[in-house]
């Protein structure tokens, strides 16, 4: 069996990340998806579940992992920890599911160190205008953890160089259709099609 392909999604908070991956999730597939839920200490925003979004902890008991070594990655955003727990990926990747990871650039940094196959992908605004308004939009979020997160904004942008993939999501419909151009071209690469088809090549190259 082919092991799953591993995604990640980094963007400036309010971009479109969690409703383009839970877009693509609905979106017709040739092999399973799921996305990975991170472990925060942040609070759970109106209609958050836990398990669901985010598993919500407390900063001691994330501390306590930190040094138990359960994370994949972690990374302070925002003023809180935000992590990727190593066992809930490895046993989805090895079940052959394609997991999504939306992290931001520190975790992306961190990932890319472990595990240089990952596709790494950037979701830009289409203007700084534009991405304001959503955050506003969204209304889960007091004005001032919209001015922290517009001023973080700029530096998670200075980073788009180190992804290989870069989605504007100014349409999103057509924002959608680009990451599944990306999921189907990783899933299409000679090294994964051959190990998916090999009783096809084996059957095509038999001498009869
Ligand atoms: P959902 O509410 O479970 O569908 O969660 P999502 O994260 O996908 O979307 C959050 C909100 O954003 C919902 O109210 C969606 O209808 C809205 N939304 C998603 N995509 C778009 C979009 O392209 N344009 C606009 N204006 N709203 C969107
Ligand atoms: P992130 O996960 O990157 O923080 P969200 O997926 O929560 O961002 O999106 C932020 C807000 O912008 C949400 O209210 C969402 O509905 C909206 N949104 C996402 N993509 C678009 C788009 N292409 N056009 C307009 N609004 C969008
Ligand atoms: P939010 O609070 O809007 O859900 O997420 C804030 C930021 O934290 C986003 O940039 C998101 O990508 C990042 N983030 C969420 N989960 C993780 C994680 O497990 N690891 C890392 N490094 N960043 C994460």
């Amino acid at each position: 069996m082919v092991k799953g392909n591993l995604f990640i999604l980094s963007a400036p908070s309010g971009a479109g990340k969690s409703s383009l991956i839970s877009a693509l999730l609905k979106h017709e597939s040739s092999r399973p998806m799921q996305v990975s839920v991170s472990t925060t200490t942040r609070n759970p925003r109106p209609g958050e579940e836990n398990g669901v979004h985010y598993h919500f902890v407390e900063k001691k008991t994330f501390e306590q992992q930190i040094a138990e070594n359960v994370f994949y990655e972690y990374a302070e955003v925002f003023g809180n920890y935000y992590g990727t727990s190593s066992a809930a990926i490895d046993e989805q990747l090895s079940q052959g599911i394609d997991v999504f990871l939306d992290i931001d650039w520190q975790g992306a940094q961190q990932v890319r160190m472990k595990k240089p196959d990952v596709t790494t992908i950037f979701i830009a605004p289409p203007s700084r205008k534009e991405l304001e308004n959503r955050l506003r939009g969204r209304g889960q979020d007091s004005d001032e953890v919209i001015a922290d997160r517009m001023a973080q904004a700029q530096s998670e942008c200075s980073h788009y160089q180190e992804f290989d993939y870069i989605i504007v999501n100014d349409d999103f419909d057509t924002a959608l259709t680009d990451l599944v151009t990306i999921v189907n071209n990783q899933r299409l690469k000679r090294s994964q099609q051959t190990t998916v088809y090999q009783d096809l090549f084996n059957d095509l190259l038999a001498n009869d």
